[in-house]
């Protein structure tokens, strides 16, 4: 927006307004003062989230009516008149086919592992960039650039491994716990369409939590046995866009039971899995300590199994 002149004050960069309503948290949240940047009195309006999608499609002199209103509500108590702006812009980024989209954002129950799951490659065949993939410098053009700089170097690295040794190409970029995980998954407790499970075999809680497999490319059955993943391997690596892509969450055992019984094929139970349950698949290595820590005790839990037996919540020597 262009202003007649700078009302909100020559000192100020930035400032915010947080609104009452939780649904419109993002509209209007922040104001860029770019009167420095840009010789002219131009203030700029930040929507986020959902307040942004709602955004794209709302009529422009229903949005400039919005956000005069919001900085009215913070000016005229100061005693201060806001001017109608002489020009003003509306950017929409989420349509504009050359962006689809600005930058990311973080929801209600998401957090700073969600960008970490977006960088991880799919089997050193597939690599993702772009400031939604650096936790720690996301929305920037920095968190780009070193995004950009971070993927170039594994895609480097892949490369040279799988020229120097194709089969030690795949062992080394699934992750260190993903011998111990197809291990296990070879025996899972549970087991239905792309789904597999595993849970501590010590514990019957509902409320005990394990590790769900899902698979895409192939079917569980069609890539189960190890001689079909080695032949695989040692006929080339050109191969390894033949192999199935196994992505992995935590779950408790209710959480599975209730998977199991949503009708409908895999689609609809991927669907409830995100929408309904709030859970997200990963690569190993991106499970983190609680699916370290669970693949260890699971695995340790079967082992200690062979020795003994739990019957009727009893351990037993065999
Ligand atoms: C208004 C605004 C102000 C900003 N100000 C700053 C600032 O002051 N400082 C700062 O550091 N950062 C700023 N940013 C953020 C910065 O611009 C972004 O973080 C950065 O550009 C992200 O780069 P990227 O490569 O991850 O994604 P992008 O630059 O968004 O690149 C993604 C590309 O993918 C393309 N694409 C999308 N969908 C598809 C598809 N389906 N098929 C093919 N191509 C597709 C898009 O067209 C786009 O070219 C600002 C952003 C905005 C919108």
């Amino acid at each position: 927006m262009v202003f007649p002149h700078v009302f909100w004050g020559e000192d100020l960069d930035t400032f915010g307004c947080l609104s009452g309503n939780s649904h419109k948290r993002g509209e209007f949240f922040l104001f860029y003062s770019y009167h420095t940047v840009s010789g002219g009195p131009v203030l700029i309006a930040l929507v986020a989230g959902e307040a942004a999608q709602a955004f794209e499609c709302t009529d422009p002199s229903t949005l400039l009516h919005r956000v005069l209103s919001v900085l009215r509500g913070i000016y005229s108590p100061k005693g201060i008149d806001v001017p109608n702006p002489i020009q003003t812009i509306c950017t929409r980024w989420g349509s504009d086919p050359l962006s689809y989209g600005s930058y990311s954002h973080v929801r209600v129950r998401s957090s700073g592992s969600d960008y970490d799951i977006l960088a991880e490659s799919v089997g050193s065949r597939l690599f993702f960039a772009g400031e939604a993939t650096n936790r720690k410098y996301p929305a920037s053009m920095h968190g780009a650039l070193l995004s950009g700089l971070r993927e170039a170097s594994c895609i480097l690295r892949a490369t040279r491994v799988r020229q120097n040794n194709p089969r030690k190409c795949i062992q080394k970029n699934v992750g260190p716990s993903n011998d111990i995980l197809l291990d296990l998954f070879r025996r899972p407790d549970l087991a239905f369409g792309k789904f597999s499970f595993i849970f501590d075999p010590l514990t019957e809680d509902p409320r005990s939590m394990g590790l769900m497999k899902v698979t895409f490319g192939k079917s569980c059955s069609e890539f189960s046995s190890e001689d079909s993943s080695k032949k695989d391997v040692e006929n080339s690596c050109q191969q390894l866009s033949n192999l199935p892509l196994q992505l992995y969450t935590v779950l408790s055992r209710e959480h599975a039971q209730e998977l199991l019984l949503v009708p409908g094929g895999d689609e609809s139970k991927l669907s409830y899995l995100s929408k309904n349950l709030g859970l997200r698949l990963m690569g190993p290595s991106a499970l983190g300590n609680l699916g370290y820590s669970l693949t260890a005790s699971i695995a340790n839990a079967r082992r200690g199994r062979g020795k003994y037996r739990i019957s009727a919540g009893q351990q037993n020597a065999v």
